[in-house]
Order: C-alpha cells, then sequence, then structure tokens
C-alpha cells in the first residue's frame, strides 16, 4: 500500500522515521482515525477539529489546514483504491512532535512534526437487520489509563493492555469504569445503552474521548426522534440495561449482548439497535 510521509506519498515499505523520534520515544504525538467508503469520509470536520484541540492541548503546530489534510486523505485513498476494492477505507494520520537528537522529556523548541498516514481496509457500513449483525462479547476493568482521555494520544499502553485483558478473556472488546463504577468508555469505542426506549451514552470530559461516531450518532437518534440523553450511569446500571452498544470510526455502532459473563437484555441484538443504526446511516455523511 501507499503511504503519507512528510508530505510525500510513497509505498508503505519505504517509509522510515529516525528511532529519535518522539512519537516512537515517548509517545509524544496525537492520532486520528477516518473511516471512508468510496471516497466519502464519516465525519472529517469532527476528525480534524478534535486533531486540532489535541495538538493545542500538547503544543504541537498544526502542520497542514483543513483543506491540505483533505487533500492528504484524498490522496491516500486515490492511490490505495485498486489495492482495497471493497471501497471501505480506514485512514490513520499521526503527527508527532518529532526527531531529537537527544532524549529529553521537555518540549523542544525548533523540531519539525512528523506527520505519517496510511490506509487500511475496514468492516463495510454495519448491516440495518439484527439478525445479521455479529454481536460483541466484551470484559470489564477498572479503568487504569491516566486523567485526560479527551486527547487522543498517541500513548495508547493503557488502552492496550485494556483491550489484551478482553481478548485474553475470550471477548473482543474491554468496557472500563472509573473507581466509583461509572463507566466511562472501552479501550476503543464509546459506551452506549437503551433503557426503557431511552439511549444514554456519558457526557464528555477528561476521563473519555470525544468519539466521532458518538457524536454523529447523537445527533442522528436526535434528528430521527430518538429519546437519547448524555448522563452517567453505573455497572450495575449497564448489567441491568436493555441493550449496549459500542461506537467507534472503524465499527459503526456494534451491539453488546454479554459484559463479563452476564447476558444484557435478552442476550440478543436489540430492537432499538436496528432503528439506532437506521438513523445513523441516514446521517452519516452528512455530519
Ligand atoms: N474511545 C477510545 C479510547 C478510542 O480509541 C476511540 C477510537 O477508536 C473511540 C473512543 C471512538 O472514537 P471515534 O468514534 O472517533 O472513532
Amino acid at each position: 500500500t501507499i503511504a503519507f510521509l512528510n508530505g510525500e506519498f510513497m509505498p508503505l515499505s519505504e517509509a522510515k522515521i529516525s528511532p529519535m523520534d518522539r512519537g516512537f520515544l515517548f509517545g509524544d504525538g496525537i492520532y486520528e482515525v477516518i473511516p471512508t467508503y468510496h471516497g466519502k469520509a464519516v465525519g472529517m470536520t469532527g476528525h480534524l477539529s478534535r486533531m486540532r484541540d489535541g495538538l493545542a492541548a500538547i503544543s504541537i503546530t498544526n502542520p497542514y489546514s483543513a483543506k491540505q489534510w483533505q487533500q492528504n486523505l484524498d490522496g491516500l485513498i486515490d492511490a490505495n483504491a485498486s489495492h482495497f476494492p471493497s471501497g471501505n477505507i480506514g485512514v490513520y494520520f499521526h503527527i508527532s512532535r518529532g526527531t531529537d537528537t537527544k532524549r529529553y522529556h521537555a518540549y523542544p523548541q525548533n523540531i519539525t512534526p512528523t506527520v505519517f498516514g496510511f490506509a487500511f481496509e475496514i468492516a463495510p457500513a454495519q448491516p440495518l437487520e439484527a439478525d445479521k449483525v455479529k454481536p460483541f462479547k466484551v470484559a470489564l476493568e477498572e479503568d487504569k489509563r491516566w486523567q485526560r482521555c479527551h486527547i487522543k494520544s498517541t500513548s495508547l499502553l493503557g488502552n492496550v493492555m485494556h483491550f489484551q485483558a478482553g481478548v485474553e478473556s475470550g471477548v473482543q472488546e474491554t468496557i472500563l469504569h472509573n473507581s466509583d463504577g461509572i463507566i466511562t468508555e472501552a479501550s476503543s469505542c464509546n459506551v452506549f445503552m437503551v433503557k426503557d426506549n431511552a439511549i444514554f451514552t456519558p457526557p464528555l470530559d477528561n476521563q473519555l474521548l470525544p468519539g466521532i461516531t458518538r457524536q454523529i450518532a447523537l445527533e442522528a437518534f436526535k434528528q430521527a426522534g430518538l429519546v437519547v440523553e448524555e448522563k452517567w450511569f453505573t455497572t450495575e446500571d449497564l448489567f441491568n440495561a436493555d441493550e449496549v452498544w459500542l461506537t467507534s470510526s472503524s465499527k459503526e455502532i456494534a451491539p453488546v449482548i454479554e459484559v463479563d459473563g452476564k447476558t444484557i437484555g435478552i442476550g440478543e441484538v436489540g430492537q432499538m439497535w436496528e432503528k439506532a443504526i437506521k438513523a445513523y446511516h441516514n446521517y452519516k455523511f452528512e455530519a
């Protein structure tokens, strides 16, 4: 496949960065994953504004304008289109602080950010029928990450360890709760639950990533007239929910039928999920 590195397109196998890059040494950088279907990106404005916020939070100058980022994305999709005939392409962008001559924690002045991008195949858009979607089973763990989870940092060891714990217990994701038993998000997704026909997701704060899929879903649900509220809920609420869903750029809205070995609702993909995915698909390219 073709990658993007510091303004140039090249075979991924030829894209090289220095081991002194602060992205490598410190995880000092910001990333984004943008889903595209047949050349159309979902939530591009949201992804670019979250990237801008993340870069500002760690004092890296955004190397490109919105228009240039769009060109970088289009360039990657065009260059990789023949490689991914499904047309379902995820684009990863990573901006690290850059390469220094020494390893020293403080932000060096006068270094140039390293910008890397590559394309990969993502799952097709979710089916609209409950019997055609593969539901998830997930683990549950106390969130042991840092207190700046709203920043889409490339330092992902906390997320990686939580995700791995799920894999080792034979499930596909790990939902996280804080030390008060409040659900925050999952290791690579946001969390929604349904109770008595109302949809809930935790409000945004430093404990969770402001997911773009989450945001688009909230707008889509409101537009479709579904009852939805940003509200904290506990692990107990989660176990008593009628439905639980995960959202992310690569999964869209994924139904969950088991958390920590306990069945959610009737253990099947719910009716509200069908309404939700329809609303999401009707709206996702408008966001
Ligand atoms: N939460 C975490 C920790 C993530 O890594 C991600 C992204 O994969 C999400 C939530 C979902 O965000 P988005 O919908 O922007 O992909």
